[in-house]
């Protein structure tokens, strides 16, 4: 059996609000097995929301609805079901008591004469009960057991209680198990990954691979399916395999976990110490290298050094080599790196300076020219980069890089 996922919401069609939802449910769906084939937003509007399943009953057997269920005029999701599958709205007493009941009991005070709105019910429908909020979800079998309509109200806070008690009557729907592999990928652009690894998925329907690129790195995610686990599980690390054979240092984890955690692992396996020194990157390497917990152990210190004063005074930069080639450049870089090493004493010394934009590019240094230095006791290495996208993402970008250029020299 395969789902859709219908998130109901004018705000979800605004640029102020997404729909988290969708991929929260999609996840749990396909824990159990269940393929999610597509999803849709809809606005508030009983219309909009009937065509919806109408288009979803088309292709899906179960569809799971979030939003809409609430006590207020303009939620339409009851209307919307009963209109799709031309069934009665029906007053449900025994719901309309048991909401002032707990709305009562939540509140403290006389219920609302709109609470009866949500004791109108398609009829058949069964009531998933509503643990935190008053609005009552809806579990609806139609067209004699091939279609199954879920519906959960939007507040996650709300639905997810709901959804444990329907997992069980799902996970007899689910003839699948999926297995998932993630490789995380850096000092790679998206283009290089896909030029290595395209000859083993092209064409290739089970697993599904996906590569997804952001500043802070490059990701494949493999998705196996087949009926048993150990199927499933064999299908997704075969293809794993391939592509760390061709990847192979460049896949800095096969885990869910980012490059700052992993480099860190690697400092505190070898008992190495780290100072950074930043100007463009504004202190965003220090910044993610202690989002890790435990990173006390191995970081010493981070420096801001952003003027060019800065960079004398504190980290020792020859003033006369920056007047000659500029702050951006390779020897800035690598006294950078060498002067941060030598003022916190650690075995690794970071330094980064570059052009983030959007202004203040010129031909020969134009934005996004970053050059990045490390420094240890074998001696001052300094990588070029020239990083496109915006002021944050090359600042992000040069992070990534700058952590690379660590982890190569601790493997
Ligand atoms: P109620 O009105 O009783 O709160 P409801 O079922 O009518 O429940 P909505 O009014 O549609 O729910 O949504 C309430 C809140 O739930 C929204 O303000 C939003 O914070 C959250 N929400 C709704 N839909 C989504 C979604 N698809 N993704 C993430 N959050 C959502
Ligand atoms: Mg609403």
């Amino acid at each position: 059996m395969v789902a859709e996922i219908i998130a109901v919401g004018s705000e979800l069609l605004s640029p102020y609000r997404t729909d988290t939802n969708s991929l929260e449910l999609t996840e749990r769906l396909m824990e159990l097995g269940i393929r999610v084939n597509g999803k849709c937003v809809v606005g508030d509007n009983d219309e909009d929301i009937a065509r919806a399943i109408r288009a979803a009953a088309a292709r899906a057997q179960i569809i799971v609805i979030t939003g809409g269920l609430g006590p207020t005029n303009d939620d339409k999701t009851r209307e919307g079901i009963a209109k799709a599958l031309k069934l009665n709205l029906v007053f449900r007493e025994d719901i309309h008591t048991w909401i002032k009941e707990r709305y009562k009991q939540l509140t403290k005070q006389d219920p609302p004469d709109n609470l009866a709105r949500m004791a109108f019910v398609p009829e058949g429908a069964e009531i998933l009960e509503n643990t935190v909020g008053t609005a009552p979800g809806l579990w609806l079998e139609a067209k004699e057991g091939y279609l199954y309509i879920i519906a959960l109200p939007g507040p996650p806070s709300e639905w997810r209680p709901m959804f444990e008690r329907v997992r069980e009557k799902l996970a007899q729907f689910g003839s699948h198990v999926f297995s998932h592999r993630i490789l995380r990928i850096a000092g790679l652009r998206e283009s290089q990954v896909e030029d290595k690894i395209s000859q083993f998925y092209t064409g290739v329907k089970n697993p599904q691979v996906t590569i997804l690129a952001s500043p802070e790195d490059v990701q494949i995610h493999i998705w196996a399916r087949a009926r048993e686990r150990e199927e499933a599980d064999r299908l997704a690390d075969e293809m794993k395999k391939k592509f760390l054979e061709v990847l192979k240092e460049n896949v800095y984890t096969d885990k869910d976990e980012p490059l700052e955690k992993v480099v860190g692992d690697l400092l505190r396996e070898k008992g190495k110490t780290l100072a950074v020194a930043e100007s463009c990157s504004g202190g965003l390497l220090a910044n993610r290298i202690t989002n890790i917990p435990g990173s006390s152990d191995y970081f010493l210190m981070g420096a801001v050094t952003y003027s060019n004063e800065a960079k004398v005074k504190v980290l020792g930069v020859k003033k006369k080599d920056i007047e000659a080639h500029g702050a951006v450049s390779e020897p800035v870089a690598a006294q950078m790196a060498e002067g941060i090493r030598r003022v916190a004493g650690s075995d690794f010394g970071i330094g980064i300076t570059g052009i983030a934009g959007p202004g203040g590019g010129t031909p020969e240094k134009p934005v996004g020219l970053v050059y990045i230095g490390i420094s240890w006791e074998g001696g001052t290495e300094v990588k070029r980069f020239r990083f496109p996208g915006t002021r944050l993402q090359v600042k992000m970008y040069t992070t990534s890089s700058a952590l690379d250029m660590l982890r190569r020299k601790l493997i």
